[in-house]
């Protein structure tokens, strides 16, 4: 999936470290204690990792009582482990050493998302109360026309439901069953991290969040407006078109001509996609050409052989192929005789060869998308496999996910569907149009969302938004960038940011926004490395191993350098930059301002 906890970092999930008690030496450590201490931690850490792997791909692929109990033992015994040697790392803070280890130490010690400090009983109570954010999130069920409902079958109908009445029941419904009494917790844990983040040196947790990126926290806040400046241009006649749709189809009433957006109405919990509702916005005169999915069923495509066309894909720009136990470790596709973890992911269990996926694959356009989505995760952790230990992950958490959509998007042109034989002709360029507003739907949207959810935790770990003001201030994000509007007034005691799960599990998602950026820069600067002139939509890379070299010397980096280095080392670019996005979807922003003439779209 593109959004979601979908591969290991180097194994160890370092989704909340607790720091435990450490000891504080009174005199200035030296350098060769800082090596010998970063090469202790990169060994055991590395040990660890395995032994994780291990036994989080036995619980994912074969829920029991018993795969949970020794995946928590594991994870355990690591986390206390890791956060250890990170709280360490801090002690060499002002300690002269080379680069290499100083990058180490640095890795070391904001690998953490959740730290707890040393005060007796905090770590045990962050944990306590981040376990039961996360089960209140996983187990609220919403009872609907006399059905239990889950979130899954609660986002199925919201996906289908043409019915204002119904979205605006389920959407309302979600938020009543889900976050509300998650709301004392939320406030309580943001207080223990802080405590723990400020024993690591960080002014609050948020900032330590901000340390991620190779450059100052502050800079990196300016970074993300600087590129929403960019890209609100495009959100905001996409919007403004979505919106006209909408209202010709529920009437002015439901969806007024002016103003936000109903949030239910667009198809998901969250409004962060949108291709759910093309139907409803797609352009009458003219159509895509072709329907993917019937095609690939047509052809008998199968899990395995959607997963090889991935393989093949990579392989065609000069990766080398899955290993053969890849083909026998994988989960393809959904066992029927027991419980499993089916969220797609990317697994590479030794950190070395052992790759695997971990997937439920349909016969679908979407399905044919995740694959390659999830082998760009392998790709990527092969690439870095030479790397020392602590530098075998992305250049930043959002280039992890941008190899695999990169990919997508040239395994979706019809160029390319046409060299599989999925489709007989290429559409001429009447379907660009349809192509690219579907596409949009989906990769624009995200954009605004993904924002949001950090904006407001940036906030709310620095003070600023304070707990009587969680749901307000959420909003105010909310109209400022998504443009939305909730169907209804929200109760008093609504916490609406505890109904993504994001927030309820405390996974940043910054890495969000970059990726959707990256993803665009990435497939741009591949485009004009292979000398393409067309429109941007239509460009497909396959079998062109002069671009799949420059991709494989910026994934080999690892996390070696700072990100810009490995940006460069593929696209000569040295900043992340959103102006792909607007190159991308030009042919549609044009097409946009005339559907959009004589409305008015500012806000
Ligand atoms: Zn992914």
């Amino acid at each position: 999936m593109r959004e979601g906890f979908d591969w290991t970092i180097a194994g160890v999930l370092f989704a909340m470290l607790l720091l435990s008690a450490s000891s504080r030496g009174s005199s200035e450590p030296t350098s060769a204690e800082a090596l010998d201490f970063v090469a202790k931690a990169e060994a055991d850490l590395a040990q660890d990792s395995d032994y994780l792997n291990h036994a989080g791909w036995v619980q994912a692929t074969y829920i029991s009582t018993d795969t949970n109990w020794l995946l928590a033992k594991a994870n355990a015994e690591v986390i206390d482990r890791a956060v250890r040697y990170a709280k360490e790392a801090a002690r060499f803070d002002h300690v002269k050493v080379d680069d290499v280890t100083a990058r180490k130490l640095y890795l070391l010690k904001q690998s953490m998302v959740l730290p707890a400090s040393s005060r007796s009983g905090a770590s045990q109570e962050l944990a306590n109360i981040a376990t039961r954010l996360d089960t209140d999130y996983s187990t609220a069920k919403f009872a609907y026309n006399g059905r239990t409902l889950t979130l899954d079958d609660m986002e199925d109908i919201l996906r289908m439901s043409r019915d204002p009445n119904e979205t605006r029941t389920l959407w309302e419904g979600w938020r009543a069953v889900s976050s509300p009494q998650m709301k004392a917790d939320y406030a309580r844990l943001v207080e223990l991290a802080n405590e723990g983040s400020r024993e690591l040196g960080y002014a609050d947790t948020g900032v330590l969040w901000r340390s991620w990126y190779d450059m100052p926290p502050q800079a990196f806040a300016a970074k993300t407006d600087a590129l929403w400046t960019q890209v609100k241009p495009l959100y905001t006649k996409l919007h403004c078109y979505v919106r006209a749709q909408l209202s010709r189809k529920y009437g002015p009433t439901v969806q007024p001509m002016k103003g936000p957006i109903r949030a239910d109405l667009l198809g998901n919990m969250w409004s962060q996609f949108w291709g759910n509702v093309y139907d409803i916005v797609a352009p009458k005169s003219t159509s895509l050409g072709y329907d993917l999915t019937a095609a690939l069923r047509a052809q008998g495509y199968d899990a395995v052989k959607i997963v090889h066309t991935a393989d093949d894909w990579y392989q065609s720009i000069g990766f080398a192929p899955e290993p053969a136990s890849f083909w026998e470790r994988s989960m393809i596709t959904r066992p029927r005789d027991r419980e499993v973890v089916c969220h797609a992911s990317a697994w590479d269990i030794d950190n070395k060869d052992d790759l695997r996926v971990k997937a439920c694959f349909a016969i679908t356009a979407d399905d044919f998308y995740t694959a390659h989505h999830e082998l760009g995760h392998n790709m990527y952790q092969r690439a870095y496999q030479n790397q020392p230990f602590l530098f075998e992950n992305g250049a930043n958490d959002g280039f992890h996910e941008a190899i695999g959509d990169f990919a997508g998007l040239n395994a979706l042109t019809p160029d390319y569907l046409k060299q599989l034989g999925l489709i007989d002709q290429v559409p001429g360029p009447e379907a660009d149009i349809p192509y690219l507003l579907r596409m949009a739907l989906d990769k624009v949207p995200i954009i605004a969302f993904a924002i949001i959810v950090d904006k407001w935790r940036w906030g709310v770990f620095s003070g600023q938004i304070t707990p009587e003001h969680y749901n307000d201030a959420w909003w105010d994000l909310v109209v400022k960038y998504q443009y939305l509007m909730p169907p209804g007034r929200r109760p008093s005691n609504a916490f609406d940011p505890g109904a993504k799960y994001h927030v309820a599990d405390n996974t940043p998602y910054a890495r969000y926004f970059l990726a959707d950026i990256y993803e665009f820069q990435f497939y741009r600067a591949a485009c004009r490395l292979a000398g393409w002139k067309g429109p941007l939509n239509r460009c497909s890379v396959y079998q062109n191993k002069e671009v799949g070299a420059k991709i494989e010397a910026m994934l080999s980096l690892g996390q070696s350098k700072p990100w810009t280095e490995a940006l460069a080392a593929f696209s000569g670019e040295h900043d992340i930059d959103a102006s792909a996005i607007n190159d991308y979807f030009a042919p549609l922003s044009v097409w946009l301002d005339k559907q959009n003439r004589g409305r008015s779209c500012e806000r």
